[in-house]
């Protein structure tokens, strides 16, 4: 009965369907965030040598990848767990601390899966409407009650890339009962991080209760198609996040490959950096073409066509180009586009460019 009223999560369409489908080659995806460049080669190279072993079950603690993070991360092994994807996480913690009829806080817009993982665990999803493209700290602070377990919080926030400010996040936390979990989403943590942007880490090592900060391998690390992510938090909650977890929930392979990436912070640096230069090209682009978009503290960016976006999605996606529509969000007239590689960014400003001259404004 539940499930009567939700709707399946549709991911962005693969560049091997959309080639297929419209018999084009060199389809350019910017559509899921993910890193333009091929995986690290150390990652390449350690999924080769853990092939060989995938008969075996994996190490369910994933232990050897746990030391490696917590060395990195300054944190012991008992406060992090892994997920298949961040994705996983946020399911995990419903699983763990929602019943049905319980109340979660979520921002509208933003990542679609809290909203479905949600409504299938039967909790009643409180939705706080962004104010001007940013979350509505003030709003969803009031929208916690007694019947409240969990306050979802994406920093940056997907699809706007606007972000909590470490200010915001003090008022936040600050406001938010021990009762209530805030589960922070930081799957753009490593494009996001430095000026004002706030280090829950930290908070987290100075012993706030009711954290689960949520990671991703998928983005700037590269490894979107094994799918892991990391959470960390108090001990107690990592071991009840460990009574639903899977016991065999991330793939040998993945693991090997996560551990692997964690070591070349060289790969890292270098796809932060593509996405900072190439972001500015994407800005002076519409700006010449005086679209409208959002600044994003993230790897993508919230475009306003001013026009009907299922349609210009249509054309770009004829053009050999795959963005995000963003209708199904409730943005009527936008796109979402990720910062791709220069040669990726260059036939996406030409294919946008011929689709804004050839239609008008609604
Ligand atoms: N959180 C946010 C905000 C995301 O945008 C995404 C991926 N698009 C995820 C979580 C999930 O990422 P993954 O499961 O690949 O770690």
């Amino acid at each position: 009965k539940i499930l009567d009223s939700v709707k399946p999560y549709k991911p962005g369409k693969p560049i091997a369907e959309v080639e297929r489908e419209l018999g084009l080659k060199g389809v350019v995806k910017l559509a899921s965030n993910e890193n333009p460049y091929g995986p690290s080669e150390k990652a390449v190279k350690a999924i080769v040598e853990a092939a060989k072993d995938v008969n075996r079950y994996p190490d369910g603690g994933c232990f050897y990848l746990k030391e490696a993070l917590g060395r990195k991360l300054d944190v012991p092994g008992g406060n992090i767990v892994f997920g298949n994807g961040s994705d996983e996480l946020i399911v995990m913690a419903l699983s763990a601390y929602v019943n049905s009829g319980d109340e979660v806080v979520v921002a509208d817009p933003t990542f679609l899966v809290y909203h479905i993982a949600s409504m299938v665990k039967g909790a009643s999803v409180r939705s706080v409407p962004l104010k001007n493209f940013k979350y509505d700290i003030d709003g969803m602070i009031s929208a916690v009650n007694k019947n409240t377990k969990i306050i979802f919080i994406v920093n940056p926030d997907n699809p706007t890339g606007s972000y909590i400010t470490s200010d915001e996040f003090k008022r936040l936390v600050a406001s938010i009962p021990p009762s209530v979990l805030i589960f922070v989403d930081e799957a753009y943590y490593e494009f996001a991080c430095g000026d004002d942007y706030p280090e829950s880490l930290d908070w987290f090592k100075k012993g706030l209760p009711n954290i689960i900060i949520a990671r991703t391998f998928s983005k700037a690390y590269g490894l979107a198609g094994l799918r892991i992510g990391y959470a960390i938090a108090p001990k107690e909650i990592i071991q009840i996040l460990n009574k639903v977890r899977e016991p065999f929930n991330v793939n040998s392979v993945a693991q090997a490959a996560a551990l692997a990436a964690l070591d070349d912070e060289e790969y890292v640096k270098r796809s932060v950096d593509l996405v900072k230069k190439e972001k500015k090209r994407f800005y002076a682009f519409f700006d010449s073409l005086k679209v409208k978009y959002l600044f994003s503290k993230s790897n993508f960016i919230l475009v306003n066509t001013e026009r009907d976006s299922k349609k210009f999605f249509e054309h770009l996606l004829k053009k050999g180009v795959i963005v995000r529509e963003m209708s199904s969000w409730g943005l009527m007239g936008f796109i979402r586009v990720n910062v791709g590689s220069e040669k990726e960014n260059d036939i996406f400003f030409k294919a946008f460019a011929s689709v804004i001259e050839g239609t008008s404004k609604q």
